[in-house]
């Protein structure tokens, strides 16, 4: 049970959105463990990354009902810069119907004053969500980063670079 006394339940779609490096499992591709409305056949002994792993909704109260993540079809996570929205691959438009939309969309409103970003992700693709436009970011990879370009704290443009040139 959670600070937010939700729990899982019916729900299983972080073990399909999300990549687990323990198991080799790629991102957007069901565990051979999932086992279909019964969740994880190795649950006592499962990888570190799956026990530590909760989703935004889970633990956040912030989030209503409607984002559970087998209703929306969206798994919220937070990351250093702001927050990660995966969708299930078989619903690539669930983020655009509402009151997803609209939500995100002021999330992104907020996230620009206290510079958090709002990053879509559908298969392999990121989208940056700005109160203004999309960005349209293509495939980001491990090693890449997403940099935005700001005026005062408004987003004028984004690009994905390697970390590496990042460093130097
Ligand atoms: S996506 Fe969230 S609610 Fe669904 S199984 Fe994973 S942690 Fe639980
Ligand atoms: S090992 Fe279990 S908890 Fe982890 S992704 Fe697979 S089914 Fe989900």
């Amino acid at each position: 049970m959670t600070a937010t006394g939700r729990q899982c339940g019916d729900c299983s779609l972080c073990c399909k959105v999300m990549a687990i490096e323990e198991l080799a499992k790629p991102a957007n591709a069901w565990c051979p463990h999932c086992a279909p409305r019964r969740g994880c056949r190795i649950y006592p002994g499962r990888p570190a990354e799956c026990s530590a792993f909760s989703c935004v909704w889970l633990v956040n109260e912030l989030l209503e009902e409607h984002w559970k993540p087998s209703r929306s079809k969206l798994v919220l996570t937070t990351s250093e810069d702001g927050l990660e929205v995966r969708c299930d691959p078989g619903f690539p438009d669930a983020w655009r119907k509402e009151p997803f939309r609209s939500e995100l969309r002021k999330w992104a409103i907020s996230g620009e004053t206290l510079d958090m970003s709002v990053v879509v992700i559908v298969g392999q693709r990121m989208t940056l969500l700005t109160p203004e436009c999309e960005f349209d970011l293509g495939v980001v990879e491990p090693d890449e980063r997403i940099v935005r370009e700001l005026d005062g704290t408004r987003v004028v443009n984004a690009t994905v670079v390697k970390a590496s040139d990042l460093e130097q």
